[in-house]
């Protein structure tokens, strides 16, 4: 043990720079080209999402495994807990073994559903590892081959992207309906930024609408940041109503973009709950009397949490269920299907809140036993 010890410690401490590259840069440089080596080889499967299937027989609750971005390790490296969808997934597993193998499966969405949510320049510049690495402001992946980075990074906002498509139709067959992932609201048709590559929330309503199985959808963005990718895709839209709730404090400070808000509810940093609650309580009646949507796309973001280091309102995890089942309330009240996409919440003990909050509604609403006949 003794001799293990000192052996490490004089090849790690020493000021040997070439011994210390050896013993430490080297291993780490080998087993990162070795992982390269094997992603490079690796074409994901062609999943696609087949937009006309019912998923009358299923709970609507959406999930995919590949939703999770994992890279040996390096994913530490950004403050997002880039697993809390598979430990979402798990602790429903835990609380709800009958139900959830009646969850739906994600899949991706086709060249032809991402054309519908993107322009063909955008979509080009997705393809390079740059865009990717300043979208997910993961620096790393920027030295990255291309086809890593779309393997690593693109491929599982693809399955969230093409997760919240099928929640929205699942929601028309059901009242509502849940992904365990989605609501990139930073994107819009020609651009993504903030962790947003794909415009989920602008492919659901370009789709519905085109399909001819809605006419008028409300987004109802209760993320900690402003929505401005949504907000610059429907902006003059009158039948897209926006209500966005959020810090003004913080990142995107998009002015331009608020045009495109119906209802702008501006918080300062560190609201917390008193405040946070009494404006709700006033803001969603209100969008309703203003508005009468065919679908509500809510944005369900996490990041409102106290001690969340980007969102700062500090509203409290009981807050989140509660807010949840505003939304919820609201929208059965007013016989609109519901879709919840996850958004933004970058702590640890986001997942086990969020798996709270869905459970909360299974048991206020009885979502999961009547699959949706609430
Ligand atoms: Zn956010």
């Amino acid at each position: 043990m003794r001799v293990n010890k000192n052996f490490w410690k004089n090849r790690l401490y020493n000021d040997n720079t070439r011994k210390r590259a050896l013993y430490i840069y080297l291993p780490i440089l080998l087993v990162l080209l070795a992982n390269v080596a094997v992603e490079m080889f690796v074409t994901p499967k062609s999943n696609f999402l087949n937009p006309s299937q019912s998923f009358k027989d299923n709970i609507p609750v959406v999930y995919s495994p590949h939703y999770n971005i994992s890279f040996r390790g390096l994913e530490n490296l950004h403050p997002f807990d880039s697993k809390k969808y598979g430990r979402i997934y798990t602790e429903l597993k835990q609380q709800k073994p009958d139900a959830v193998p009646r969850f739906i499966t994600a899949a991706k969405p086709d060249a032809a559903l991402l054309g519908l949510a993107h322009t063909a320049e955008y979509l080009e510049t997705l393809q390079y590892a740059r865009t990717i690495a300043r979208i997910t402001e993961l620096g790393f992946l920027r030295v990255l081959p291309d086809k890593l980075a779309n393997n690593l990074v693109l491929e599982p906002m693809k399955y969230q992207a093409g997760g919240s498509l099928q929640a929205a139709l699942a929601a028309l067959e059901h009242g509502w309906a849940v992904n365990l992932g989605g609501g990139f609201h930073h994107a819009s048709s020609g651009n993504g930024e903030g962790f947003c590559p794909l415009a989920d929330i602008g492919m659901i309503i370009k789709y519905l609408r085109r399909e001819g199985k809605i006419k008028k959808a409300m987004i109802i963005d209760l993320d900690a940041h402003q929505g401005n990718g949504h907000e610059t895709d429907f902006t003059g839209d009158e039948d897209v109503y926006i209500l966005d709730i959020y810090n003004s404090e913080i990142y995107p400070h998009d002015t331009k973009a608020k045009r495109g808000i119906d209802q702008a509810v501006e918080l300062r940093a560190f609201s917390g709950d008193k405040l946070y609650f009494g404006l709700l309580d006033q803001a969603l009646p209100q969008a309703f009397t203003a508005f009468q949507p065919d679908i509500v796309i809510y944005i369900a973001g996490t990041d409102i949490l106290d001690g969340d280091p980007l969102g700062a309102l500090a509203i409290s995890a009981d807050g989140i269920l509660k807010r949840d089942e505003m939304v919820f309330r609201q929208a059965f009240d007013h016989d609109v299907p519901v879709v919840m996409l996850l958004g933004g919440g970058y702590q640890k003990s986001n997942a086990h809140i969020i798996a709270q909050s869905i459970l909360n509604l299974d048991r206020k609403f009885g979502l999961f036993s009547s699959a949706g006949k609430h």
